[in-house]
């Protein structure tokens, strides 16, 4: 019934009725329209495994288009759409089958679908009906073995629809009893999918650790590495640095699959550190899938981590550990601590500022940030001054200060034990250097016995059989060359680091343990390193500035609770701000009019203990500034009026102390041409600026002008009547006298 004309004879007999119903059973649903256009097969199973294993189903789908040629289309006119094999998806959206198969009806292209069971063309609800509505709305045919059916005809629509819910339902059930069995397997523990490095199946089905020493040995070493250095990052550093790898078996079962070794990454680190099978605990469900994300086709993962209370399934000390429980809690806590937020202390890092993330604000109780001005110099800033309107922003404080305080308080807490630190440092530097060396030997041990096996390989293949004998050859050869490299990396290791402490080493670090100070300050110590011993010791510094002043309260709460209280002077911007500021300058005065000089006045002020907003004590160079500030310096009597001065001329320092403003904001005043100032010819240095009366009062306002931009008016200089007169001169005179 493959020609035009079989067609036609099939057609006569279905309208005259001639024909058995058993066999036209759908065939007068069949219309010339339907014909014309395509039958489309829908081919599908789930999984590569079904695809594999269930043949005769695939073959029985395939069998549907000699159905569709039963049914009058020609061979060249029935489509296979078989793109989904293998393809698992609850819903249409990764099946590019379906997809094309909706596209084509869509575009009136097909006459007939076909698929084994009808309902199972699609898996959900939304995709079922999706298919029979545009079915009905283009006149197009479902069929499968059982008959042929109209989606315009109200009982084969009826039909359809159970189909579908029929199957929807078949596959919750099925559904619905995996997920048990899966649960109940998980309950007891015995349900894996993938180890972690450090495991591997037996051939009974249970997990034990790495038969492989080497692997066991560098498990062991991230663990211990990550107590000491504190973050997985370090962690990776170190083992780079060290050219020690991560060992993997990327195959899962029976039988230790073949070893691979990865550079360490801190993603893997990380991963190692947050197992729980490491601590001995079989867990189930601590990453389940996300159907949102799942859904949105996305490269993002669709599995996410849940937090602990949310586990399925949690049986502690079920497998063989590495680290105790409490260890595994303590580093989970440590990694947790280590992120970026707000409310965990971060990672020790490469800043200069040794407090971050451990010091509070004293007055809002918040943890204070740090800010770096350069690499070495910044200040701590509270994080929470921004957000503080009422009480208006927190002081911040200088990094070097409140360092050098809680380093200093660090050195006196070490220094009882540095004796036993020394002693223990050397110890551990001693097992470390063991290890490494033990990591070495196995390195090269493992290669011997690569090129051993690659020997007996190539010796047990018939020589005449070149083809192998080439090959295995060239792997031997290979082998050679690695086990070489190996031998030769680890006689250049053991040369920089030999395995044990040499007698001049011993005596150095316990010299070192008398000079604690010299080992904290020494350039080979990072900032990091110093962090994490201030880590081991201090849980948190709280800082409170007294009011405005330079003093503030430090409370240092040690681990263990102990919590010692410690004053500091912090560094101000001005002398204004310090809180004996009027009794200074009354001393200051008092000095200068008894005729000391600056240097005797600076140490003086020391001797009564006044100190200086920056720094530690008062120098000759800082009272003279002082002094200079104060109008109290000795003037310039030698200093002539330089020609072309008139009566409304003012040197620089002058007319600054007659507006109260600094001398260098009046030398920018001139820079900018906002006042009419000029050098003097032949004295460097001395600026003479003219200002009557009026430009005084400009002065004066624009001295008072808070917002910027400033105005025009402000800053655009009167015109200066030009003339040189004597009054000029002598008015630069009479005020100097004035000011004397
Ligand atoms: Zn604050």
């Amino acid at each position: 019934m493959n020609t035009a004309k079989d067609r036609g004879a099939f057609r006569r007999q279905a309208g005259s009725g001639r024909i058995p119903l058993g066999e036209c059973h759908g065939r007068t649903k069949i219309q010339a329209r339907h014909w014309e256009r395509l039958a489309v097969v829908y081919v599908r199973q789930s999984t590569p495994r079904q695809v594999q294993e269930n043949v005769e189903s695939t073959a029985l789908q395939y069998q549907l288009a000699r159905r569709a040629e039963d049914l009058g289309w020609r061979p060249d006119r029935v489509l296979v759409i078989d793109d989904d094999l293998g393809q698992s998806a609850q819903t249409a959206t990764h099946r590019l089958g379906f997809q094309r198969l909706l596209a084509e009806v869509g575009l009136n292209h097909v006459g007939l679908v076909l698929g084994v069971e009808m309902s199972r063309l699609a898996r959900s609800y939304t995709d079922w009906y999706q298919l029979l509505e545009l079915c009905a709305v283009f006149g197009c045919l479902l069929a499968d073995q059982d008959g042929v059916y109209d989606p315009n005809d109200y009982n084969d629509r009826l039909l359809l629809g159970l189909k579908g819910t029929m199957s929807e339902a078949e596959l919750h059930v099925l559904r619905a009893r995996m997920d048990q069995g899966r649960r109940n397997k998980a309950e007891r523990g015995e349900l894996f999918s993938r180890l972690p490095a450090g495991y591997v199946f037996l051939d009974s089905g249970a997990v034990a650790l790495d038969p492989d020493q080497q692997v066991q040995a560098v498990v062991r070493l991230v663990f211990d590495k990550f107590s000491e250095l504190g973050s997985a990052r370090a962690v990776t550093r170190y083992l780079r640095q060290r050219q020690i790898a991560l060992p993997l078996r990327p195959l899962n079962g029976p039988r230790c699959p073949p070893l691979e070794w990865r550079a360490a990454t801190p993603e893997a680190v990380y991963a190692m550190l947050t197992h729980p099978m490491d601590a001995g605990a079989y867990v189930h469900g601590r990453r389940p899938v996300d159907a949102q994300r799942k859904l949105s086709g996305t490269s993002r993962r669709a599995q996410v981590a849940v937090p602990m209370e949310e586990w399925q399934v949690l049986l502690r000390d079920h497998l063989p550990a590495y680290i105790s429980w409490d260890q595994y809690l303590a580093n989970r806590e440590r990694l947790r601590q280590n992120a970026s937020s707000w409310e965990t202390q971060g990672a020790p890092r490469q800043g200069a500022a040794l407090l971050g993330g451990l010091l509070y604000c004293g007055r809002c109780g918040y943890r204070m940030q740090v800010h770096y001005v350069d690499q070495r110099h910044g200040y701590y800033r509270c994080s929470h001054s921004p957000r503080c309107e009422d009480l208006g922003p927190c002081p911040s404080l200088p990094v070097p200060g409140l360092d050098a305080l809680v380093s200093r308080q660090v050195l006196r807490a070490l220094e009882p034990a540095a004796l036993e630190v020394s002693l223990q440092a050397s110890e551990d530097l001693e097992r470390e250097r063991q290890r490494l060396h033990q990591h070495w030997q196995q390195q090269v041990e493992r290669a011997r016995h690569q090129a051993e096996r690659a020997r007996r390989q190539y010796e047990a293949v018939e020589p005449e059989n070149r083809l192998v004998a080439r090959h295995l050859e060239g792997q031997w050869e290979k082998a050679l060359v690695h086990l070489r490299q190996q031998e030769e990396a680890y006689a250049r290791f053991q040369q920089e680091l030999p395995a044990a402490l040499s007698r001049v080493d011993r005596e150095a670090i316990r010299a070192l343990a008398h000079d604690l100070p010299q080992v904290w300050d020494a350039p080979s110590t990072t900032p990091a390193d110093r962090q994490v011993v201030i880590r081991h010791l201090i849980d948190r510094v709280r800082a409170q500035v007294q009011g405005t002043s330079e003093d503030v309260a430090v409370t240092i709460s040690w681990k263990g609770g102990f919590v010692s209280q410690h004053q500091l002077l912090r560094s101000l911007g001005s002398y204004r701000q310090l809180g004996d500021y009027d009794r200074l300058i009354q001393r200051l005065n008092d000095l200068r009019n008894a005729g000391e000089r600056a240097l005797g006045i600076a140490t003086q002020l020391n001797a009564e203990g006044f100190r200086p907003p920056r720094g530690e004590i008062f120098t000759g160079a800082s009272v003279r500034t002082l002094l200079s500030r104060q109008g109290l310096s000795r003037l310039r009597t030698a200093l002539e009026c330089p020609e072309g001065c008139g009566p409304e001329d003012w040197w620089a320092g002058d007319l600054a102390r007659e507006l109260g403003v600094s001398v260098n904001g009046v030398k920018g005043w001139i820079r900018r041409g906002w006042v009419h100032g000029r050098r003097v010819r032949g004295r460097c240095g001395y600026w003479v600026v003219w200002a009557d009366a009026e430009e005084l009062e400009r002065l004066r306002r624009l001295r008072d002008q808070r917002q910027t931009p400033y105005p025009p008016e402000l800053t655009t200089p009167k015109a200066r009547p030009t003339g040189t007169t004597k009054e000029g001169k002598r008015g630069l005179k009479e005020r100097r006298k004035k000011a004397r």
